[in-house]
């Protein structure tokens, strides 16, 4: 995962880089580091394990001066998070510098080759090979040409890197390039700029450059930015992005921390990916860049995704499903790459889910879809990306940027966008008559005000938090679309205040996890008003018999559930039960934010976790 950035141009590097550094935090934040050309023509560096901000105090103690320079925060692969493994590494001449995400898949070979070829390593880092191969390159037939440099080294790797490279033999060039892990760079009056994604460039530009696997690019402190392809042809006109969110976006704002912030965003988000769907004829999906004629032909759809993404897949499962009448298959993308057989029709359409675009087992799941010949509609919160960028169609969610590592907003834009697929699915095919899909696009049009409701009742679940004081696990209980929402608020939970927490469809309770239960324990139960309710119920009954402390997720007015649980999350009524999981999880996500607060933990960047998970 890792944060990459790198500048070059008319100002002090170090500032750009630190604060770039901040912003992509979310990536990875176990060490950091920067390395920039000095005046004197020399690498000068300061790395250190821990995050960005303590980088900072060292840097402002070691006075960094140089207009040239890149800068990393890393989430280790290889390599334990100490001072010596944090990027940048240096070549054996201490001149030439690089920063690395990815993976380096055939390190070991390499560096053996390299070390019996004398090069000496300092750390334990698979990414140190790529300082001594440019090395090798720089001091053989590529001297004086970085660009050639880097291009002779990467030849040799395998696997994924985006790659920042400066040499103080040539100060003021910086080269980067890509391979699997995204990388954009921008050109600007004050100098050129590059890093992981375009959210610490919004700062200085609105305008980016996307590079492609495989491109390198040489920035100068002109501002100039050359690109060249695979076939070390240049590019003329590189793919660009334009940002249009300003860079306030991604600040606190007032807020405590993102996370909060990022919860109470949740109904303007949708409210965005809501407006103007509805035409003349029904849903408007053209990002879909499928027409009629070929949407009535899906027989088959396969929902790949990871984490918090894949909970939406299975809602969208359920919703597709039951609109639409297309049979659903919806996979972890790391189980369903190594699958041996994947049933296709000629008419099957794969749909991703990934907040970042970037999720490599997700990437490696569309390619394999797309190389049995299906047709792949990304659903992302970041246009311009690998998802968005490899795939026959993409939805963006427009959630803008999500910096906290456990996703809210993203998660309920994403099953926003779930919806209106089934919706545009079942228009198609005939599953739903016009009025049909404008009755419950009117009724996706109340979800804002319903959210907005929820937060408004976050002493709730500020009260219920108390109950997991001295709580060692928890069990969280729904049924149907909601054993899902479960399932997001057990994850909620376990990724932010690291409590542990199991999710079962509550009928499953009674085969094992009743075990569990004992006086105290901890069970949050989703049982809003809709046909499985009194099944629920039920089960709620069960918990309670055996001494567990249930916090329910009711519908406003419930009074069996009121005379049952001492601790209710009261929900709004939501026209249709399948939209109830956008409402109800936003109780779950406040919920787990206080307990993560109660327990002292840091919710925004929860321990081994990061953001953008672009390593398999
Ligand atoms: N493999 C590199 C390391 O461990 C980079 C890790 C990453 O990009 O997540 O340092």
């Amino acid at each position: 995962m890792c944060g990459v950035v790198g500048y070059t141009g008319k100002n002090q590097a170090v500032k750009f880089l630190l604060d770039g550094l901040q912003t992509l935090e979310y990536r990875g934040y176990d060490s950091a580091g920067v390395e920039v050309v000095s005046p004197s023509g020399n690498l000068h560096g300061v790395k250190c394990a821990g995050r960005v901000h303590t980088l900072a105090e060292r840097c402002q103690a070691a006075n960094l001066v140089g207009t040239c320079g890149i800068g990393h925060t890393r989430w280790a692969t290889h390599g334990a998070p100490t001072d010596r493994n944090a990027h940048p590494h240096t070549d054996c001449s201490g001149r030439i510098a690089i920063v690395h995400n990815g993976i380096i898949e055939n390190y070991l070979e390499l560096k053996r080759y390299l070390m019996e070829r004398g090069h000496e390593f300092k750390s334990d880092t698979d990414s140190e090979v790529i300082a001594h191969l440019i090395e090798e390159a720089w001091n053989g037939a590529a001297r004086g040409n970085l660009v050639e440099a880097v291009r002779v080294a990467t030849e040799r790797l395998e696997g994924s890197w985006a790659l920042a490279c400066i040499c103080a033999d040539v100060p003021g060039q910086l080269v980067v390039t890509r391979k699997g892990s995204p990388l954009v760079v921008a050109s600007t009056t004050d100098g050129a700029y590059a890093a992981s994604d375009v959210m610490p460039l919004a700062s200085v530009t609105s305008h980016v450059i996307q590079l492609n696997d495989y491109d390198i690019a040489l920035l100068t402190p002109d501002g100039a930015v050359k690109v060249y392809d695979h076939d070390d042809e240049e590019v003329h006109h590189p793919d660009t992005i334009d940002i249009d969110w300003d860079a306030s976006a991604a600040t606190l704002g007032g807020y405590a921390d993102f996370m909060a912030k990022e919860i109470s965003e949740q109904p303007e988000a949708i409210e965005r990916l809501l407006k103007d769907r509805l035409g003349q004829h029904g849903i408007e999906l053209d990002e879909l860049k499928m027409g009629n004629k070929d949407l009535a032909q899906i027989d088959r759809i396969f929902v790949i995704a990871c984490g918090t993404s894949y909970h939406v897949g299975l809602i969208a499962k359920i919703i597709i499903q039951t609109w639409a009448k297309i049979p659903v298959f919806c996979e972890y993308a790391s189980e369903f790459n190594y699958e041996d057989e994947v049933l296709v029709t000629p008419h099957t359409l794969c749909v991703i889910i990934t907040q970042s675009g970037e999720t490599a087992d997700t990437l490696t799941a569309a390619r394999r879809m797309k190389g049995m010949g299906c047709k792949v509609f990304a659903i992302t919160n970041v246009l311009g990306s690998s998802a968005a960028r490899e795939s026959d169609g993409t939805m963006d969610i427009q959630a803008g940027p999500e910096v906290c590592v456990a996703s809210t907003k993203a998660y309920t834009a994403q099953m926003v966008a779930a919806v209106l697929l089934a919706l545009r699915l079942a228009q198609a095919n005939g599953s739903m008559d016009q009025q049909e899909v404008e009755r419950h696009y009117r009724d996706l049009q109340q979800i804002p005000d319903l959210i907005r409701e929820v937060l408004k009742r976050s002493w709730q679940d500020q009260q219920a938090a108390k109950l997991f004081r001295n709580a060692h696990s928890a069990l969280f209980l729904g049924r149907g679309v909601n054993s899902t929402t479960a399932y997001e608020g057990a994850l909620k939970l376990k990724e932010i205040s690291y409590l542990h927490a199991e999710a079962y469809p509550a009928g499953e309770m009674k085969h094992g996890p009743i075990a569990l239960l004992e006086p105290g324990f901890p069970v949050v139960a989703i049982v809003p008003a809709d046909h499985v309710h009194d099944k629920t119920l039920s089960n709620i009954e069960e918990c309670i018999a055996r001494g567990a402390q249930v916090i329910a997720v009711a519908t406003d007015g419930d009074e069996s559930v009121a005379k049952l649980c001492q601790h209710v999350l009261w929900v709004p009524p939501v026209p249709d039960e399948l939209l109830v999981p956008i409402v109800a999880v936003v109780h779950l996500q406040i919920l787990a934010r206080y307990v993560a607060r109660a327990r002292g933990c840091d919710v925004d960047k929860p321990r081994n976790l990061a953001k953008s998970v672009t390593v398999e």
